[in-house]
């Protein structure tokens, strides 16, 4: 195990490596299609996971398939999306996207394409849309594509700089390359995605935004916001932290 003042190179890698023994390995299975994917990141700004579905479900319930989203009139799609944070900006921002998917494919509204694009012009196509950024791209290509890419969200973020290996006045966006640059030369797209699920869940359910759970954490060892708040780990509170996630005492792990 690497020390607190360790290169960050060294420290990512070794997150990963003991990250990936706490939680265990995730099987590499899309959680959604790519057009769902890339449709309910656009709806799940600001809103929470229960109205952004609720939105999706009733967008498509409503108007029937996505032909029938992309030529309903503009008010009625914000209405059926009401749940979500900003209606009136996402329904224009929507029919656009599918306009675009229907102008690249000929007809269809499916992002299979993008399989065969290599990695740099995914990734901008998908950021030319309206509404889709970096981490949302980054989503959809590692998930659905399997293309080498590592999204960065607010809990990965918070991991990597506590820990040491992203400096603290790197932005979100801005990690997304820093942090592909300490992994690319180790880890594949399988690894990354594996990186990325088990630090969102780090972030969720153990190194909290307000108060992080540190006895649970496996990165003690090495992490530098530890090491200012309690000094170096100790044998002894290395010797306790548990060796796995507890499913039966702690829950079920997000998907
Ligand atoms: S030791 Fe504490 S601050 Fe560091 S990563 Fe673990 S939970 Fe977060």
């Amino acid at each position: 195990m690497p020390t607190y003042a360790a290169p960050p190179a060294e420290k990512a890698l070794a997150n990963h490596q003991l990250l990936h023994q706490f939680y265990g390995p995730v099987p590499p299975a899309p959680r959604r299609s790519p057009m769902r994917e890339l449709v309910s990141t656009i709806l799940s700004h600001r809103t929470t996971h229960a109205d952004e579905e609720l939105a999706y479900d009733r967008m498509l319930a409503e108007f029937g398939d996505w032909a029938g989203v992309e030529a309903a009139p503009v008010a009625a799609l914000a209405h059926a999306i009401r749940t979500t944070r900003w209606p009136d900006t996402q329904a224009p921002r929507i029919q656009d996207v599918l306009r675009r998917i229907r102008a690249e494919t000929g007809g269809a509204y499916a992002l299979d394409f993008l399989a065969d694009w290599p990695t740099e012009r995914a990734m901008q196509w998908l950021m030319d849309m309206p509404g889709i950024g970096l981490k949302t791209a980054s989503l959809v290509l590692l998930f659905n594509f399997r293309k080498p890419v590592l999204p960065v969200d607010a809990h990965v973020h918070r991991v990597a700089q506590r820990v040491g290996f992203l400096g603290a006045k790197v932005s979100v966006e801005k990690a997304h390359a820093a942090l592909l640059a300490l992994l690319t030369p180790a880890l594949d797209a399988e690894g990354l995605f594996n990186f990325h699920k088990h630090n969102y869940w780090h972030g969720q359910q153990i190194c909290f935004f307000l108060k992080p759970n540190c006895p649970r954490c496996p990165l003690k060892g090495f992490c530098n916001y530890y090491t200012e708040q309690f000094g170096p780990a100790t044998p002894e509170a290395l010797a306790a932290t548990p060796a796995h996630w507890d499913e039966a005492a702690w829950g079920k792990l997000p998907h």
